[in-house]
């Protein structure tokens, strides 16, 4: 399949060109004709799939149809509503990137910072927001922003949105929508509440889905070292001496425990840094940018405060603590192995933890390797190593942690 294939018009065709995309990725496939067809559409898909690019390459072509303005000004005719920050960004840069020879405006608000530069963004007319729900409630109060010209409507990561406690924001935003528009809902999961939202807010939509959570990307390779708490520290050390980890993305439990861990890298000679709800949004963008630019080789986060990262090329996902949610566990891996790269999830697991591997070898039901031979295994007396652990995959690995890539080139 080839994107020509899907009826892109040639300025979005030359732009996915320059992203370096051939191929359209299966939720692409599936969802631009649905979107083009202007349908209503759910789509079962988490970050990692190419699905921000599935409603943004149908909704820059649908608004390229259309009269960009209205007495002389653009109105905001397509809104994205996503949970956080660093998401809205990734999805205006995507826009910006696949709508880049057409003449739409896309504009980013979040909250955690001054709100001037959005609102001047706004006043000179925007055809497409992109926003999180706190933000837009409140400069709809304040009248920065009407919606009763949207045409198209995209929910992204609507689970996580409910998870993040936006509910309500969610549903008092939805009722200044128009009746007569464009719905489109993205969720990684299908609990009850988000059904019972699509029934609510959908009319007959199409369902498309891609890698239901249970079964990770293939392509990631994944496994496990026993360790016990006090030592996470030097295993991590350990196996960062591998120049084989590129860009590790390390996953704490807590800001706290992202804070410290990343003190204690930059003891040991480590470039890290920590990203999480306590950091500024200046600061918090800042650590990400230096992260993808490859100046910082570690990026210590929190869960949410990692959602739908997106970063080319990661390596490396490391679970320095280990989620008590499975699905949380998917998500973070979810982060490497992406669009056809490669990439490996490593995860260390102390006495504590065990409990929370067997229900996560219970949701992607297939066992992860364990890697027996590294220079700090559990004591003997705390002997969780071989109990209740699936038996292994394949051979006994050595501890030596190697990148590959297939595919795609940038
Ligand atoms: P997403 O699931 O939207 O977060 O996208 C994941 C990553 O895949 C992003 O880095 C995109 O730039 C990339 N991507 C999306 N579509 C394609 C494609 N058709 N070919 C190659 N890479 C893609």
């Amino acid at each position: 399949m080839i994107f020509e294939k899907l009826n892109i018009i040639p300025p979005i065709l030359e732009a996915l060109k320059r992203e370096g995309y051939t191929q359209p990725t299966p939720i692409q496939e599936q969802a631009i004709p649905v979107i083009l067809a202007k349908r209503d559409l759910v789509g079962l898909a988490q970050t990692g799939t190419g699905k921000t690019a599935a409603f943004a390459i149908p909704i820059l072509q649908i608004l390229q149809a259309e009269p960009k303005e209205v007495k002389g000004k653009h109105t905001i005719k397509a809104l994205i509503l996503t949970p956080t920050r660093e998401l809205a960004i990734q999805i205006g840069e995507s826009f910006t990137a696949y709508g880049r020879y057409l003449g739409l405006r896309n504009t980013v608000i979040f909250g955690g910072v001054s709100q001037g530069a959005q609102t001047d963004a706004l006043k000179a007319g925007v055809d497409i927001l992109i926003a999180t729900p706190g933000r837009l409630l409140d400069l709809m109060n304040q009248k920065y922003i009407n919606l009763r010209h949207i045409k198209l409507f995209v929910l992204d990561e609507a689970d996580r949105m409910l998870d993040m406690g936006f509910s309500h924001d969610v549903k008092k935003i939805i009722a200044h929508l128009p009746e007569i528009r464009q719905t489109m809902l993205f969720s990684a999961t299908m609990p009850p509440e988000i059904s019972k939202l699509v029934g609510d807010i959908l009319k007959n939509p199409i369902r498309v889905a891609v890698t239901p959570i249970s079964s990770t990307v293939d392509a990631i390779e994944q496994t496990v070292y026993f360790v016990e708490k006090k030592d996470k520290k030097h295993l991590l050390v350990h196996l960062l001496k591998n120049k084989a980890v590129i860009s590790a993305l390390v996953f704490t439990r807590t800001k706290h425990g992202a804070d410290k861990l990343t003190r204690d890298l930059i003891r040991a000679g480590v470039q890290a840094e920590a990203i999480h709800g306590n950091k500024s949004q200046t600061a918090r963008q800042r650590a990400l940018t230096k992260f993808k630019n490859k100046e910082t080789r570690v990026l210590v986060a929190t869960d949410i405060a990692a959602r739908g990262i997106d970063i080319d090329e990661l390596s490396h996902v490391i679970n320095y603590d280990l989620p008590n949610v499975p699905e949380t566990y998917v998500h973070r891996i979810g982060r490497t192995g992406r669009a056809g790269l490669g990439g490996e999830a490593l995860s260390f697991c102390d006495q504590e933890e065990k409990a929370y591997l067997l229900d996560i070898q219970k949701l992607i039901t297939k066992p992860i390797q364990v890697i027996e031979d590294h220079p700090y295994p559990l004591s003997e007396d705390s002997e969780i190593a071989s109990q209740n652990i699936p038996p292994k995959a394949g051979p006994r690995k050595t501890g030596v942690i190697g990148y590959y890539r297939r595919g795609r080139q940038r």
